[in-house]
């Protein structure tokens, strides 16, 4: 089985909500769930359900999860050469951002908020220690991050560009490694809709995309927390541990794995035979 999540950041009170709603639209037509990375805060303003009617409704409806996406997005670092709202912040500066942009999600939708994306894909230990302290399920980042050691969070990082995603299914049926998992991120950049220059798709392709993805009889399409709560942390921690092993070896060794997904079931024999950790 190939588990395939969509996780959608950015939707904001400020942020593109007509694209929003037909991002929305397209996933009702073809009865697809995706997380979306919300953030709580823009500027000083902090979100209520009257700022994203669309996405209260949709949540409603059973059409999307949310998630914590930072606080409010901003550097907490601005000189420095990658930005970050959280690392590097001492534990009582994140346990508070995180603990006050989780307060405004949950009275924005009325539900518990269970997983978080950090702003830039940027965290620390600390900030995975401070997650699994407030109870929450997953952390997910971007590809280039590392494995959460002995954290009682599942760790779920990017995979996958939604651009890729096709092309990481075919992969995933090409590679003999038991079940796979797909994180596949989109920004609303992506979508031509958006303005943005050089967007890679339309909206089209993103229905036909989703369309697609329906008709595979070996895909299951998944939230995050539905995929985070498939295996136990410690199994996530280990297939994003393989991957980072992966991702260090020759590309011969490389080209035997998958590169567009995580390997959380890995056939232990296999993994073994290529010296990666199981
Ligand atoms: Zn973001």
């Amino acid at each position: 089985m190939i588990d395939v999540a969509i996780r959608f950041d950015d939707p904001s009170a400020t942020s593109d909500h007509a694209l929003e709603r037909a991002i929305l639209h397209i996933m009702a037509l073809h009865g697809v769930c995706a997380t979306f990375a919300v953030i709580p805060h823009a500027g000083q303003h902090a979100l209520s359900a009257d700022d994203v009617p669309h996405l209260v409704e949709a949540r409603q409806s059973g059409r999307l999860e949310i998630a914590q996406h930072g606080f409010s997005h901003e550097s907490s670092r601005p000189a420095a050469s990658r930005p970050a709202e959280f690392a590097g912040l001492d534990h009582a500066a994140q346990t508070d951002r995180i603990i006050a942009g989780r307060t405004v999600l949950e009275r924005a939708f009325g539900v518990a908020i269970p997983g978080f994306v950090p702003p830039f894909n940027a965290f620390d230990h600390v900030t995975a220690a401070v997650l699994s302290e407030q109870g929450f399920l997953y952390l997910s980042a971007g590809s280039e991050y590392g494995s959460l050691e002995c954290a009682r969070l599942a760790e779920l990082p990017r995979t996958c560009h939604i651009t890729e995603l096709r092309r990481a299914v075919s992969e995933a049926r090409r590679r003999p490694h038991g079940d796979l998992a797909i994180v596949a991120v989109m920004h609303h950049y992506n979508l031509q809709e958006s303005g943005a220059p050089n967007a890679p798709i339309r909206l089209q392709d993103l229905s036909e995309l989703l369309q697609w993805l329906r008709q595979q009889p070996d895909v299951r399409l998944n939230t995050l927390s539905q995929l985070a709560a498939r295996y136990n942390a410690r199994t996530w921690y280990k297939a994003v541990r393989r991957n980072r092993w992966v991702k260090q070896q020759h590309w011969r060794i490389r080209s035997v794995f998958p590169r567009y997904s995580l390997m959380p079931h890995a056939l232990f024999r296999y993994i073994r035979l290529a010296g990666a950790p199981t």
